[in-house]
């Protein structure tokens, strides 16, 4: 059905898949007989926790998550996460950030705040088109653990290969390619990311921690919310959850899991974000921004010779009926984030528009 959507190339909130859109709106006045909206419905009451459970066991099956890690909602965003982690796994009072852009260098800010951050690697001398050397970190023995932002949502950049951790603990913020691929979770000690930009609404963060990481011995002063405890005890109950988003990412992992889960979804990415990055390597008026080999393959950032024609393409494309393309003021240029449910077709369409722009001012 055409319902006049326009591609969203938004780097968040984004693009949710139009089949669970649409069984979100077939639910929306009686959840299946429940005489409610899920958005009216008790946490507490049966139906709900239907939901919730089986949102849980989705994902679990489509990360293939081991038994000995929980699995948390919590709202707050991604951004409550930059306070939690350091909080809840910060024993020694110490840990090494990996700085490869504006989002690791919030989380680096926020952790400053509560204990000992040592940057071991960093790319702002170029700023943050790579990411740098993880193979041979200056780790101090008692760091708590290694923080990377897997996926920098405004550099566009993303990790081919974790970081050696020398046997410390490894913590991720995926917030912008989660479930963009396979995972194996069991490399991490700690995984989190933000819904809105790959999965649903905003609102939330999902939080993936190896339980022997869930600690009781906290600052009695922490906030009972921050505490990753709390949540573990109360099966992310312990206060009103956001039962919304919680139903909405359920459906997404449904989806995910219908159409052939993590490799078809990392199989349909790599393909269309092929199409744009070989549309750039080939043109002489727009040019990608970040290395090669740590090109992201969700968010894509790209750059014309001014910032006189930067704005006059962007201005473009939204008459052209695209939207949210301006780049982050930190790069400049233009941005496409082309999540899990941007079609090929939007890819396309925004190759077809740049193609004919270009030749137009030739
Ligand atoms: C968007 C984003 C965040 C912040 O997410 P909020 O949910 O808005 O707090 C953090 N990290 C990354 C990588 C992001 O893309």
């Amino acid at each position: 059905m055409n319902y006049g959507r326009t591609f969203n190339f938004s780097a968040g909130p984004a693009m949710m898949p139009e089949p669970v859109l649409e069984e979100i709106r077939d639910e929306m006045m009686n959840y299946r007989g429940s005489g409610m909206c899920v958005m009216e419905m008790s946490h507490r009451s049966k139906v709900f926790q239907q939901i919730a459970d089986e949102a849980e066991a989705d994902l679990r099956k489509l990360m293939s998550i081991p038994d000995n890690y929980k699995v948390l909602f919590i709202q707050g965003g991604a951004t409550l996460q930059f306070a939690a982690v350091p909080w809840n796994l910060m024993k020694n009072g110490k840990a090494v950030y990996i700085e490869t852009g504006a989002w690791s260098k919030k989380a680096i800010a926020e952790a400053k705040k509560y204990g000992e951050v040592i940057v071991a690697a960093s790319s702002k001398d170029r700023n943050f088109s790579y990411i740098p050397d993880c193979s041979d970190l200056d780790i101090p023995e008692d760091a708590d653990y290694v923080y990377i932002c897997e996926n920098e949502t405004i550099h566009g950049l993303t990790y081919q290969q974790l970081p050696n951790t020398k046997g410390h603990i490894l913590v991720s913020d995926q917030s912008s390619m989660f479930l963009s691929k396979p995972c194996n979770v069991a490399d991490y000690g700690l995984i989190y990311a933000g819904v809105q930009k790959n999965v649903g609404p905003a609102g939330m963060a999902i939080v993936i921690i190896r339980e022997d990481l869930i600690r009781e011995d906290l600052d009695p002063k922490m906030p009972v919310y921050l505490r990753y405890d709390t949540h573990a005890k109360a099966g992310s109950m312990y206060n009103t959850p956001n039962c919304w988003d919680i139903y909405c990412c359920g459906k997404v992992f449904k989806y995910l899991l219908q159409i052939g889960g993590l490799e078809e979804m990392a199989r349909r990415n790599a393909d269309k974000a092929k199409v744009l990055y070989d549309f750039l390597d080939g043109s002489e008026m727009f040019h990608g921004t970040v290395d090669k080999e740590f090109r992201s393959l969700m968010n894509v950032p790209f750059v014309t010779a001014s910032a006189e024609l930067d704005a006059e393409v962007v201005a473009a494309s939204k008459a052209a009926g695209f939207d949210n393309l301006k780049g982050h003021k930190s790069v400049g240029g233009l941005r496409a984030s082309i999540y899990n449910a941007m079609p090929k077709e939007g890819v396309e369409a925004l190759v077809e528009f740049l193609k004919k722009f270009e030749a137009e001012r030739k």
